[in-house]
């Protein structure tokens, strides 16, 4: 019997997984993929998320997961009218791969234990455990006192327990070597109708240009693709000689009133999986946190899941109301956005 299952070693789960097994729970953590991971993501760590990693990992992002430029001097919105607004702040580039993996190396020198390629099927709740049946080379069920539930946008263990079905946004970027007359230093977000149904962005990893849209509707990728290569070359001088990768992933819609599945029983979400997610795909900060937050809450009552429950909710309320104005914020920034304006 583990006293936690951590499902999924990204950035909530690492972090919740460190949490626990630093307060000497019995911890494991079971991730789909080989690690290190692949995981598609501007990886722009905000400051935000720099202090984290300093406050639950005790040190610095070492340069060993970055990519250059280095350093990330902030955020430049262009709003639906064209406009430019500059949000200034120190920040990081890294590689999500090796940054995830990184966090997730801390876990298991902290003592958890990690079991990669291996996949949480579905759950079954005991009156004082749960029982979770795990896929690899074979299939098996493992018993636990709580399940943290750190899957990420796919959610598997969140739909068959709850039975919803999320809405995404499918996201679209392309690597390409090449050139353009902005600063490598900043995260670009677009937020024009006519260039995404959500936004656009470009940002610099590796020498390689990044740039991508995001959609609701899957079908309109390549028309918004093209409007916003088109507006690149025209307004900042892009020259694409080659396009070397490209990708779609998905994060989830968030609605208005930015709805959190904390999780049920001895069964918990964090991170994107329970809906914790800012805008412009700012995840990571709000994945540490929320992953920080379980895991307090599940050290400090473990003898009483309910009110872990209410605990992990009174913890998580500020990251909440935080995420919530940071929606309201875009939404003064473009009309695609005007769902989340909070009421006055
Ligand atoms: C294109 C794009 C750009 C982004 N850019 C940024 C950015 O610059 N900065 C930022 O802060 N955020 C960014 N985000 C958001 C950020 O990537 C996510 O919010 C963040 O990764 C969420 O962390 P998580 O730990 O909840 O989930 P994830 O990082 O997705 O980790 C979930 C893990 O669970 C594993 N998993 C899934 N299902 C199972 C299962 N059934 N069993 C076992 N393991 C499973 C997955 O393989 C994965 O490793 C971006 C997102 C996208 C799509």
């Amino acid at each position: 019997m583990f006293d936690v299952i951590v499902v999924g070693a990204g950035p909530a789960g690492a972090t919740t997984a460190k949490m626990l097994a630093d307060s000497g729970l019995k911890v494991l953590i079971v991730e789909r993929l080989k690690l290190p991971r692949y995981k598609s993501c501007s990886g722009v760590l905000i400051k935000k998320s720099m202090d984290l990693v300093k406050q639950y990992f005790g040190e610095a992002v070492p340069t060993s997961v970055m990519c250059t430029p280095y350093d990330n001097h902030g955020m430049i919105f262009t709003d639906d009218k064209g406009k430019e607004y500059a949000f200034e702040q120190e920040g990081l580039n890294v590689w999500r791969s090796s940054f995830d993996n990184w966090l997730t190396e801390n876990a298991v020198k902290a003592g958890a234990e990690l079991r990669d390629m291996t996949s949480a099927v579905s759950c079954e709740q005991a009156e004082d455990h749960i029982e979770l049946q795990l896929h690899s080379d074979r299939t098996y069920t493992e018993q636990a006192r709580y399940v943290i539930d750190c899957e990420g946008v796919t959610s598997a263990l969140k739909r068959n327990v709850l039975n919803i079905s999320p809405k995404f946004i499918t996201t679209y970027q392309t690597f390409n070597v090449g050139k353009i007359e902005l600063d490598p230093h900043y995260f670009y977000a677009y937020l024009q109708p006519e260039l995404s149904e959500y936004d656009a962005w470009f940002n610099v990893k590796d020498e390689m240009l990044v740039l991508g849209v995001a959609v609701k509707d899957t079908s309109k990728i390549e028309y918004f693709y093209n409007n916003f290569i088109h507006y690149m070359i025209e307004k900042h001088g892009l020259v694409i000689e080659n396009t070397t990768k490209q990708e779609r992933w998905l994060m989830p819609h968030i609605q208005p009133g930015c709805n959190i599945d904390y999780g049920t029983g001895r069964l918990f979400f964090a991170g994107e999986v329970a809906g914790f997610l800012n805008p412009m795909g700012e995840g990571i900060s709000a994945g540490m946190e929320s992953g920080h937050s379980i895991a307090v809450s599940v050290k400090e009552r473990f003898n009483d899941p309910n009110s872990v429950l209410n605990d992990y909710m009174k913890r998580t309320e500020m990251l909440k109301v935080y995420m919530e104005r940071q929606w309201h914020f875009v939404a003064s920034l473009a009309d695609t956005f005007k769902e989340m304006k909070l009421p006055m």
